[in-house]
């Protein structure tokens, strides 16, 4: 089995679709094994994106990281890395609820910045999330 990092961004938590998302995630076969409601500082949100650093959306991207509270949660199943990829759908919400209708982000996400969740994007990048929100749980 392997793990995941999912987060509800603040979008998708202060809009309610918290309960929606989880029901999604458990009929997936996903279990929630570590969950933690958590409000982001600006050093926390830049060094989560540090690899976005230099993009010209980053300081929008701290502001709405940071904007409300997000619902981290570390996902285990076989494939959970890209499953959880491709249950969210494309960054970019508008394209998504085009390309990818039955996408989280097409349920709940606005925009390519306003996207209602978080997924890591390879097996490194989710040991990384996982440690990085929580330091004790081993990401193997
Ligand atoms: P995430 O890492 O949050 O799962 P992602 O991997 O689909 O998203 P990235 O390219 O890593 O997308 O971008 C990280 C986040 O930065 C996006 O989820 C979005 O909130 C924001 N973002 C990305 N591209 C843009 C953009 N062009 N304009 C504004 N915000 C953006």
């Amino acid at each position: 089995k392997e793990r995941t990092l999912a987060m509800i961004k603040p979008d998708g938590v202060s809009g309610n679709y918290t309960e929606e998302i989880k029901r999604i995630i458990v009929e997936s076969s996903f279990s929630i094994v570590r969950e933690m409601l958590t409000q982001l500082d600006n050093e926390k949100a830049s060094a989560f994106y540090d690899e976005h650093s230099s993009r010209s959306f980053f300081p929008d991207l701290v502001t709405y990281m940071t904007s409300g509270p997000v619902l981290v949660m570390v996902l285990e199943k076989r494939d959970a890395v890209s499953d959880w990829r491709g249950l969210i759908g494309p960054t970019d919400a508008q394209k998504a609820k085009i390309s990818h209708p039955h996408s989280i982000r097409a349920l709940c996400g606005k925009d390519s910045q306003s996207n209602c969740v978080h997924g890591s994007d390879s097996t490194s990048s989710a040991e990384r999330e996982i440690k990085f929100f929580f330091d004790d749980v081993l990401s193997g």
